[in-house]
């Protein structure tokens, strides 16, 4: 049974959370998530087909108490640690973090280090507010979220969904169908290029780790910013590159791994559809910043009268000056179109659908995983020496004059 046509399909997973009898399972073997239905179990509801986003007449589900923005927001956190760890100002993780404080629940995407994939969970403590921050450049698996939230929701607890424009709007469609009462629910929506394929990801990183045991792939933030980093479970380093020379990550700033629907993505524009909207301020006025931010700022929008409460929430903790929409549309295509589907697309899926990537990325582009893999050896290599060098010197630099031990 097809829900929906596979180019028209989000991924989103509502039709599985709605789904009564427990039906339908999200796999991503052809490439990205999408419902398989188990005809044995299936009692014929209709209920996924109603539920499904991709099917509604309007897509899109506004906000309730929407505001039109006519400017926007530069901004960072205050906190170093917090602004470091995040992929541009940390404002997401200043917002995650006060909803938890005041005792609420965050739904946000972590990194599955058993299963390699990126996931949509709940988090309700401040100690795991750095497993969702940096953006993980891959569509997430959403099986169960909107149950979650919908369960948080129910016993009282403040809950703030974090995710990009489709993301927030399957959200706010599921919690319509089962009459949530929204009162204490927040949302924050990313600005989204894509969302890439989840299947490429796995069988990437299972080959530049050499299927070594992993905690997690980054992308930006971080001591490795700009890179395609994967770490063990002692959070050592197994394997970075940066983002034009990995294979997977320069693929994906080609927006050749996103999914067919991103091309015609209906969450584009300045019409925003969560509480908050968060992106890269690139095109900022660089005179505008501070010599020793370095650390990336953000893109804020508000959207409602729930997203200037929860910005007062944090005001602090934050360094934010008011731009102009205008200096922000010119700087992010997403805030002006969908992303343009490139003309190898076809081609590369014609084999990503039949095989694996390594043999798509080779075949398409000429590039070798290989490659990917010796580099980032010889760069161990030059590194380890580095370091051992100075380790020598260091230790010469503090041996008592003469070289003779201390009596
Ligand atoms: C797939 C994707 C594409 C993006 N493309 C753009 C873009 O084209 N232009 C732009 O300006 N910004 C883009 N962003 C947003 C940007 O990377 C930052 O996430 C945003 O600026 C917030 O930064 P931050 O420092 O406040 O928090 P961050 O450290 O980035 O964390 C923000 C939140 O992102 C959530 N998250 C992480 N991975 C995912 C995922 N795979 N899916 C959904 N949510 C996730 C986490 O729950 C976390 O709370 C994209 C983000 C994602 C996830
Ligand atoms: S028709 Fe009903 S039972 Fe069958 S998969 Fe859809 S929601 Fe589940
Ligand atoms: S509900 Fe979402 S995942 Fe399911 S078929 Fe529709 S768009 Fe695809
Ligand atoms: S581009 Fe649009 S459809 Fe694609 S993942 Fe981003 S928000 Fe969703």
């Amino acid at each position: 049974m097809i829900i929906c046509e596979e180019k028209e399909c989000f991924g989103c997973a509502v039709c599985h959370d709605i789904c009564p009898v427990g039906a339908i399972r999200m796999s991503d073997t052809t490439g990205f998530w999408r419902p398989l239905v188990d005809t044995d179990k299936c009692i014929n509801c209709c209920q996924c087909k109603a539920a499904c986003p991709s099917l509604m007449h309007n897509i899109r589900r506004d906000i309730p108490s929407r505001t039109h923005s006519t400017t926007c927001f530069a901004g960072w956190s205050n906190e170093n640690k917090l602004h470091f760890d995040a992929t541009s100002g940390g404002i997401a993780s200043e917002l995650a973090r006060e909803v938890i404080r005041r005792k609420g629940i965050v739904a946000g995407v972590i990194f599955d280090g058993d299963r390699r994939i990126a996931r949509h969970t709940v988090i309700e403590n401040v100690e795991e507010l750095n497993k969702i921050a940096k953006s993980k450049y891959v569509l997430s698996n959403k099986s169960d979220i909107y149950k979650s939230v919908k369960e948080g929701i129910r016993v009282g607890r403040v809950v703030l969904y974090i995710g990009t424009g489709c993301e927030i709007n399957a959200m706010y469609h599921y919690l319509a169908i089962v009459k949530a009462d929204l009162k204490n629910f927040y949302t924050i929506d990313l600005l989204c290029r894509g969302g890439a394929s989840s299947k490429c990801l796995r069988e990437h990183t299972d080959f530049v780790s050499r299927k070594k045991p992993i905690s997690k792939v980054a992308f930006r933030g971080g001591r490795y910013d700009c890179m395609y980093t994967v770490y063990d479970q002692k959070n050592h380093l197994v394997y970075r590159s940066p983002q034009y020379e990995d294979s997977y990550f320069k693929l994906f700033m080609r927006h050749v791994l996103f999914q067919e629907r991103c091309f015609q993505c209906p969450f584009v524009g300045t019409e925003r559809n969560g509480d908050i909207t968060l992106g890269d301020f690139w095109g900022l006025d660089k005179d505008v910043l501070p010599k020793n931010n370095m650390k990336g700022t953000n893109l804020i929008i508000v959207n409602s009268d729930k997203g200037r409460h929860m910005m007062n929430t944090v005001k602090n903790n934050i360094t934010v000056f008011e731009r102009t929409m205008d200096e922000a549309i010119m700087g992010n295509e997403t805030l002006q179109m969908p992303t343009p589907k490139e003309n190898e697309y076809d081609e590369l899926w014609r084999w990503l659908r039949n095989g694996d990537f390594k043999t798509a990325v080779k075949s398409v582009y000429g590039i070798s995983e290989w490659r990917d893999y010796i580099r980032f050896k010889f760069y161990t290599i030059r590194h380890i020496t580095k370091e051992n060098i100075m380790a020598i010197l260091k230790n010469l630099r503090n041996q008592p004059r003469g070289g003779g031990k201390i009596q």
